[in-house]
């Protein structure tokens, strides 16, 4: 019924009502979830396609609510995007992500996820400069994950913001690649490091037609010929982790390897792993 507007009476749901006042409740719920400790930082590494080496982790923000028990980030993120508390939460992931990558062997990365909201504040690059500072860990080894949403409210502003977060030193990752309309026309516009490519060409590739593995291989392609790196995301069987590395993908994430894992965890795996 919704968004029918051809002369057809509105017809009262309930489920309407319910379900607006249930993100109601979610939302006044994350406002205090900071305050109230329930939010936490899991780290899935990324490996090295040819050693499989540990050459970083990804920081995915986690919410334990005290009644409902975890809540996906898929959901809760863009709720907080739109009730204003991602900048706390981003802020928060950060700290805590670098707190962490200050404790493990320094050719071990930390990605981090950058909602376009946090992208689009003028002070991103000084907060972010400011965070590194203090958590002692080297601008190189901090990776930013944009993904296309960055570029939807583009202004000059957006360029200003790429040349201060390179000017800083991070490294800067353009995530889901391939799920958006223009994402060639990106790649020209920002100075990307690396290219992950989006878990819906890679989850169950080796089954799928050829299509998938040719798609993969232009993206690979493409991002050699740019100088980028191509992290796979998604891997969770043998047969895409093969049909992956003959692909030519330099990294590789996925369950295969590890799911997001406590900070503690994640500590243990890194000194685990040698220089390449
Ligand atoms: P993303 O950035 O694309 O992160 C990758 C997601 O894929 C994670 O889900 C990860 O757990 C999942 N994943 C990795 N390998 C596999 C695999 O082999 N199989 C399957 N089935 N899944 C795999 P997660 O942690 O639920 O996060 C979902 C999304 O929420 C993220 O997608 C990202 O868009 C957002 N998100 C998570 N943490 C943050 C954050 O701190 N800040 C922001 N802005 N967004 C975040
Ligand atoms: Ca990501
Ligand atoms: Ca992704
Ligand atoms: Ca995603």
């Amino acid at each position: 019924a919704k968004g029918d507007g051809r002369g057809k009476h509105k017809i009262y749901e309930p489920s309407m009502h319910s379900e607006a006042s249930d993100r109601q409740v979610l939302e006044n719920d994350l406002r205090q979830a900071l305050d109230r400790d329930e939010l936490w930082v899991a780290y899935q590494p990324v490996v090295h396609a040819s050693t499989e080496q540990v050459c970083g982790f990804e920081a995915l923000v986690r919410w334990n609510h005290p009644v409902r028990g975890p809540i996906s980030p898929a959901k809760f993120i863009p709720l907080a995007e739109e009730c204003g508390m991602i900048p706390k939460i981003g802020k928060f992931v950060l700290q805590a992500a670098l707190k962490e990558a200050a404790a493990w062997p320094d050719h071990v990365r930390i990605a981090v996820n950058l909602s376009p909201i946090q992208f689009n504040d003028p002070g991103i690059a000084e907060m972010v400069g400011t965070l590194l500072k203090e958590s002692g860990v080297r601008s190189q080894r901090l990776e930013l994950e944009l993904t296309e949403g960055v570029f939807l409210s583009e202004g000059a502003l957006t360029d200003e913001t790429f040349a201060k977060l390179k000017e800083v030193g991070v490294r800067l990752a353009l995530d889901d690649f391939g799920t958006g309309y223009s994402s060639l026309g990106y790649l020209k516009k920002a100075p990307f490091d690396k290219i992950k490519i989006d878990q819906s060409f890679v989850r169950g590739a080796a089954s799928k037609t050829n299509r998938n593995s040719a798609i993969i291989r232009a993206i690979v392609t493409l991002a050699e010929t740019l100088g980028m790196d191509t992290t796979a995301e998604g891997v969770e069987t043998h047969d895409d982790l093969n049909l992956i590395r003959e692909l030519g993908c330099s990294q590789i994430q996925g369950y295969i390897f590890g799911k997001p894992m406590p900070g503690e965890d994640a500590r243990a795996l890194a000194n685990l792993s040698v220089v390449e």
